[in-house]
């Protein structure tokens, strides 16, 4: 049976907890916020599929398709401005929804909690568009894929690549109807922190949050601005470099411990489609470089191709290199963050302080924090925010 004896050796994904055939592992928070499967021993027969399905223990299985890279934007100038980039995941997924089919990704729930999804239709698609900088929870989602490919349905399944790898790995069979595509990702922060830190925001400012951007665009793309509107309508921009939950993402503080080891970083994937954020347009074509938001989208297989081919009177694109797409923006696809050496005592402040005191202590106001956060509307405003940011990265 699955027991977590080292953390880094578990991503959280749910294929152990999804295939027990006693139900009998339960996904639980810990100290961290984490979830993390706990088997109740007692119901337990000792079977060892939650071992044979984890994808942590084996071998990433990789196809033979030589991949490719694209710099995408979606032509769609609406979806374009609410996706985190250039919008390609929604050009991909109109497309499989089009056809009847559903598709499966990260979303935030009635009370902001993000948990994995399937969508068939366009409305509710918008609830997948954007990134989320917190682990989604996929308890029940891997069955629901299941039981849509057994129908024959289409099923496009998007998420990060231990997600990818654990639904394929809980399925045990190549299914033709499935298409997967994985983002590049930094790490996953954590879920209980994310609730605590809107259940202290709204008693701090006495309000009810209706929606919350990770990646807001009224700064620009180069902005990377996160957005908090409340019951009344009102918006809140902040910048990554003041805002508390982005600054210790950012700072390699509030990651999982499995993305600092990550098994499944390679510019080779096993699903059909990668995406990640493309911010070297300028380098790719000029004339495209409009700080509106661009994403690489790198073809992993047939299936992605053929699905690249269908919605290419949707986009606009330019080829390149995949190892120029790797070199300018995908350093994340290949590399594991560093966890910095203040993570220890961050969760330890995280248990023992109150979260009023956790910001103070992580994210205090300084002249250099009001100063960025004054000045990067301006910057913008004055059309240099995008060569700042390439300066610096
Ligand atoms: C946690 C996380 C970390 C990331 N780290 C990096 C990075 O280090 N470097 C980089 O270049 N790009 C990173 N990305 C990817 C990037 O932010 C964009 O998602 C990507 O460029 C695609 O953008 P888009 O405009 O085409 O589509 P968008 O509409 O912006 O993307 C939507 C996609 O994101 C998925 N998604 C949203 N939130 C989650 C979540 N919490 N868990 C799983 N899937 C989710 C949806 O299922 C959907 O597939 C990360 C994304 C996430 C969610
Ligand atoms: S060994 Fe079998 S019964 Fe026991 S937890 Fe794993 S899958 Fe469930
Ligand atoms: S990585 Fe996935 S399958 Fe493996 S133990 Fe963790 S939750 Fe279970
Ligand atoms: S870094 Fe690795 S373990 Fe962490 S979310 Fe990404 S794929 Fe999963």
């Amino acid at each position: 049976m699955i027991e977590i004896k080292d953390k880094r050796m578990c991503s959280g994904c749910t294929a152990c907890h999804s295939v027990c055939p006693k139900r009998c592992i339960t996904m639980e928070m810990d100290e961290e916020g984490y979830l993390y499967p706990v088997v109740d021993k007692a119901t337990c027969i000792n079977c060892r599929l939650c071992e044979k399905v984890c994808p942590i223990s084996k071998e990433v299985p990789l196809n033979n398709y030589v991949p490719q890279a694209f710099a995408v934007q979606n032509k769609n100038e609406q979806i374009r401005r609410q996706s985190a980039s250039g919008g390609a995941f929604t050009a991909f997924a109109d497309y499989v929804i089009e056809k009847g089919g559903y598709v499966f990704g990260g979303a935030f729930d009635e009370s902001l909690g993000v948990r994995h999804i399937g969508v068939d239709n366009k409305t509710d698609l918008a609830k997948l568009r954007c990134s989320k900088y917190v682990q989604s929870n996929l308890e029940g989602c891997f069955p629901k894929v299941k039981e849509l490919l057994k129908k024959g349905k289409l099923v496009l399944f998007s998420g990060t690549p231990c997600q990818v790898n654990g639904v394929k790995s809980y399925l045990r069979k190549e299914y033709s109807n499935l298409i997967t595509l994985d983002l590049v990702c930094r790490g996953t922060p954590s879920p209980g922190l994310w609730r605590s830190y809107i259940d202290w925001y709204k008693s701090r400012h006495r309000v009810e949050l209706s929606l919350v951007s990770f990646r807001d665009k009224p700064f620009g793309y180069a902005g990377s601005t996160m957005s908090i509107k409340d019951e009344n309508g009102n918006i809140k921009y902040t910048t990554r470099d003041v805002q508390f939950f982005k600054k210790v993402f950012f700072a390699d503080i509030n990651n999982r411990p499995s993305c600092f080891a990550c098994h499944f970083k390679s510019v080779k994937r096993n699903s059909d489609l990668t995406l990640y954020d493309c911010w070297h347009m300028n380098k790719i074509d000029a004339s495209l470089d409009d700080d509106k938001g661009s994403t690489w989208v790198i073809i992993q297989s047939e299936r992605g191709k053929q699905l690249f081919e269908k919605v290419a009177d949707k986009i606009r694109f330019c080829h390149a290199e995949v190892s120029t797409a790797i070199e300018l923006d995908g350093d994340m696809a290949t590399e594991c963050p560093v966890p910095s050496p203040m993570r220890t005592q961050f969760f330890r402040d995280y248990r023992a302080l109150s979260f009023e005191e956790l910001v103070n202590k992580y994210s205090p106001k300084s002249f250099k924090s009001i100063f960025i956060g004054f000045m990067k509307p301006i910057m913008h405003k004055l059309g240099v925010l995008n060569t700042i940011k390439r300066l610096i990265k």
